[in-house]
């Protein structure tokens, strides 16, 4: 019982579409988020299932068969999946946006007629690979370089060759690593002069040869995604491999800011589910627990309330930013998006750390989601571009200069 009622002020379709996350999550998701999480494994059950839904073509565009699911409506499904699941959630994520940035984001941007017509064709290649035979794409853009942050270019690169890319590079923290059916590459064109501008963003298939996933993988949280190294050499793409023509990438991340906050979802999910878990805990009602009562102490009430006060300010800065995400979004716009991002991941760990102290030592003990969701919460302001540390950094310096202002 929540006394949070997440489906408030939801349209008839968000209402449907996150029914059917909470239905899988609950049913399906929550019950094996445990041993993914232990083995460091990939959920590709929990992917058999989106598929089976039809939500592997979530943010696909109705005209290509797909969901059609808005910005806003994939937040929260995002959301909703993440409250079972987080690292299914997290990487759900990598898979959505290869959709949603090549779809409804670049409908926003200013493109050449040729470059429109040029997209339509690669993109219905892409669409036409999850929609009908359920191809699962990753996002793989950091490099451990100043790139990842927005600040440099991609040390990964694609040279033009005979009509094909010629890829090379190497990309670290990339989820979905040896699960996914292509991996959308961030990579600068190889060619003299190149600046961030001349960014591109390119499939490339899992069997592609000179592709090769290295490393282990045993982290503090997020462990079933999976987020091994890749590495890139000399590995061939056809032109029709580009999710987005050469160029409009940069544009993307700098007039439609929002596309960054994609991440955010997953740790509102796992924000409601520490508050979820305390509740349900203190009132006795876990299942496999006795059903022990610990909420008449007034102690246990001001920690909840806490919780619930800072949990419902989460909810209310994430609706407002998922609501007004656009394209050249006003200043006001982008920085509450930069406030949300911060709120969103840190009082997410926050809360996961009130719920250990208020529920207590049985409560934070394995198979019990608590402890997972602790640490996985714990990975959410360490995400690149928009870490916590650097949503601070554009807001202090955002809110007190304007674009191409200096003191000089
Ligand atoms: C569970 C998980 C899954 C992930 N999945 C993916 C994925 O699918 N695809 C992907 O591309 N990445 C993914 N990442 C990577 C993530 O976005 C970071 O790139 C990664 O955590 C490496 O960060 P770092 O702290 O080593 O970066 P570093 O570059 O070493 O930065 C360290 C810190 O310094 C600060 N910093 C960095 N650059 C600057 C700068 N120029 N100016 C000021 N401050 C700066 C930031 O706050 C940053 O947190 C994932 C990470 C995690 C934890």
């Amino acid at each position: 019982m929540s006394a949070i009622d997440t489906m408030a002020g939801l349209s008839d379709r968000q209402r449907e579409l996150v029914g059917i996350a909470a239905r899988l999550g609950r049913e399906k998701f929550a019950a094996r988020a445990f041993d993914y999480d232990k083995d460091a494994a990939f959920p590709f059950q929990n992917y058999d299932d989106l598929r089976a839904a039809g939500f592997l073509a979530l943010c696909v565009p109705r005209r290509f068969g797909g969901l059609d699911a808005d910005y806003a409506t994939y937040c929260l499904v995002s959301a909703e999946i993440g409250r079972h699941c987080g690292a299914t959630a997290l990487t759900f994520n990598m898979h959505s946006c290869a959709a949603l940035w090549s779809g409804a984001l670049a409908d926003d941007l200013a493109m050449s007629n040729g470059q429109r017509d040029e997209h339509e064709r690669h993109r219905a290649l892409h669409y036409r690979r999850i929609v009908e035979e359920g191809k699962v794409y990753a996002q793989p853009f950091s490099e451990g370089s100043a790139a990842a942050a927005g600040k440099a270019p991609f040390g990964t690169t694609a040279r033009r060759v005979d009509g094909q890319w010629v890829l090379n590079g190497k990309k670290i923290f990339a989820s979905l690593a040896g699960a996914a059916d292509y991996y959308g590459i961030l990579c600068t064109e190889d060619k003299p002069g190149a600046s961030m501008r001349d960014t591109l963003y390119l499939a490339v298939p899992k069997d592609a040869k000179g592709l090769g996933v290295v490393g282990d993988w045993d982290p503090l949280g997020m462990r079933a995604t999976v987020s091994r190294t890749l590495l890139l050499k000399d590995v061939s793409v056809p032109e029709d491999a580009a999710l987005m023509p050469p160029g409009i990438y940069h544009q993307a991340a700098t007039r439609w800011p929002h596309m960054f906050l994609t991440l955010a979802p997953t740790y509102m999910g796992i924000a409601q589910a520490a508050y979820d878990f305390t509740v349900k805990y203190l009132r006795g009602e876990i299942d496999g627990l006795p059903p022990v009562k610990r909420r008449m102490y007034p102690t246990k009430q001001i920690a909840v309330a806490e919780m619930f006060v800072k949990l419902e300010q989460t909810w209310a800065l994430f609706r407002r930013v998922i609501g007004e995400a656009r394209v050249d979004p006003p200043k006001h716009a982008r920085l509450r998006c930069y406030a949300a991002q911060y709120t969103i991941m840190e009082n997410a760990n926050d809360l996961c750390r009130l719920a250990i102290r208020t529920c207590g030592g049985q409560a934070m003990l394995r198979p019990l989601p608590l402890e997972r969701l602790y640490r996985d919460s714990r990975c959410g302001s360490l995400m690149l571009p928009w870490t916590a540390e650097l949503c601070l950094d554009r807001l202090g310096r955002e809110t007190l200069y304007d674009p191409g202002e200096s003191d000089e």
